[in-house]
C-alpha cells in the first residue's frame, strides 16, 4: 500500500519493565466522576456517565523516572489540571457487563486530563461540543503502564497531585461515582471497545490552574508516578 503522504506514526505508551510499547487507538474520558469534583464544578446527585474523546495523539507519552514537557497551548487562560487513573484496554468487546469488565484492561496508569477550563465553561453556557476545551495537543500526558497483574488494588487506591511541591489533589480511586467495571459496561453500550483504548475515569476534587513553568507531580498508588512540566 502506498499513502499520498507518511501517516502519521501510532501514538504509543511505554510499558514499565518492558521493551514493548503499548499502542494507543482512542482515548476516552469520563466526565464528573467524584462526587466532590462534581460540586466543585456545580453539580450534585448520581447522573448517569458521560463520555467525550480526545485524539490518540493527544497523548504524551512519559518514562519512569522522567519529566515529560507539553506546550501551554493556545487560546487560554486558565489551563486546569485533572489527575486521573487510566485503564489501557487490551481485549475489546461491545455490552461488557461489569462484572466481566477487568479482564478487559490489560494495565493501568497515571494520566493527566489537561482542560481549557474557561473554553469549556464557555461551550458548556451555550451548550455546544466540548472539544475546544478538552481536545487539544499535547492534552493527555500519560506515565508508564503497569500492567495489571502487577497493579495492585488500583480500585482503593490514593490518587494525588502535586504542583510545584504543593498539594493540589488527593483522594482515593475508591471514590468514583463509577467504577472501573460499571465505566466499561457503559463506555461499551456505546461503542465497540478495542485493543489499544485509553480510559481516563475521571478527576476528584482540587482542579486548578497552572501557568508556564509550573511541574506537575501526580500518583496512584502502586503505580508509576508522572512527571510533567508545562513549558512557555
Ligand atoms: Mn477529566
Amino acid at each position: 500500500m502506498s499513502f499520498v503522504f507518511p501517516p502519521a506514526p501510532t501514538p504509543s505508551v511505554p510499558v514499565l519493565g518492558r521493551a514493548e510499547r503499548f499502542p494507543v487507538r482512542r482515548v476516552i474520558c469520563v466526565g464528573r466522576n467524584y462526587v466532590e469534583h462534581a460540586k466543585e464544578m456545580g453539580f450534585t446527585g448520581r447522573e448517569p456517565p458521560f463520555f467525550f474523546f480526545k485524539p490518540a495523539d493527544a497523548i504524551v507519552p512519559v518514562n519512569a523516572g522522567e519529566t515529560g514537557s507539553i506546550a501551554y497551548p493556545s487560546l487560554t487562560r486558565d489551563l486546569h489540571h485533572e489527575i486521573e487513573l487510566v485503564a489501557c484496554i487490551g481485549t475489546g468487546g461491545r455490552s461488557i457487563l461489569a462484572a466481566d469488565a477487568l479482564k478487559h484492561i490489560w494495565g493501568y496508569a497515571v494520566g493527566l486530563d489537561m482542560t481549557r477550563r474557561d473554553l469549556q465553561g464557555e461551550m458548556k453556557k451555550q451548550g455546544r461540543p466540548w472539544e475546544i476545551g478538552k481536545s487539544f495537543e499535547q492534552s493527555a500526558p500519560i506515565g508508564p503502564i503497569t500492567p495489571a497483574a502487577q497493579a495492585g488494588d488500583v480500585a482503593n487506591a490514593e490518587i494525588w497531585l502535586k504542583v510545584n511541591g504543593q498539594d493540589r489533589q488527593r483522594s482515593n480511586v475508591g471514590k468514583l461515582i463509577w467504577n472501573l467495571g460499571e465505566i466499561i459496561e457503559h463506555v461499551s453500550a456505546a461503542w465497540e471497545l478495542a485493543p489499544g483504548d485509553l480510559i481516563f475515569t475521571g478527576t476528584p476534587e482540587g482542579v486548578a490552574a497552572v501557568v508556564a513553568g509550573d511541574t506537575l507531580v501526580g500518583g496512584v498508588g502502586g503505580l508509576e508516578t508522572l512527571s510533567v512540566k508545562v513549558a512557555g
